[in-house]
């Protein structure tokens, strides 16, 4: 048995050994046990963004909400105001709360199910709501 110096602490230990009884670093280049190994240096290991099913569709549901409530209360002040609420605008408005809960739906499907699709939801709810309340107000 050898003694050879870590490569992170630079403490003596035993090349027999897989890690280093000190820092806890691999010692795969130098331990015999690992000698046709590729050693691939920790600190050198890239960061591996992990893939998170679902999350795109939970992010899309966010993103529809925010703009179907955004815009649905322009339509509903613009109708308000007006006394005129244009329908086909307003079904068009619909598409977007709907298209939230749908992904929000996929994203729950995809074991996805985080604050971000929870208030694409909300959001779609709420403007949907916005359009059916201005709709039924303006309509009488
Ligand atoms: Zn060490």
């Amino acid at each position: 048995m050898a003694l050879i110096n870590c490569s992170e602490c630079d403490k003596e230990i035993s090349d027999k050994s897989a890690y280093c009884i000190n820092c806890g670093c691999p010692l795969f280049p130098h331990s015999n046990l690992y000698d046709n190994q590729t050693y691939v240096p920790v600190s050198n290991t890239p960061i591996v963004y992990k893939h998170i099913p679902g999350k795109g569709f939970g992010v899309a549901s966010m993103v529809l909400g925010i703009i179907g409530l955004f815009f649905s209360l322009i339509w509903f002040l613009i109708s308000i105001s007006t006394g005129i609420s244009d329908f086909i605008i307003m079904i068009v408005l619909f598409l977007f709360p709907v298209l939230a809960c749908i992904f929000s739906y996929i994203a729950i499907c995809k074991g996805y199910s985080s604050g971000i699709r929870r208030v694409g939801q909300l959001l779609g709810v709420l403007s949907a709501i916005i359009l059916i309340v201005g709709a039924f107000v303006i309509s009488i």
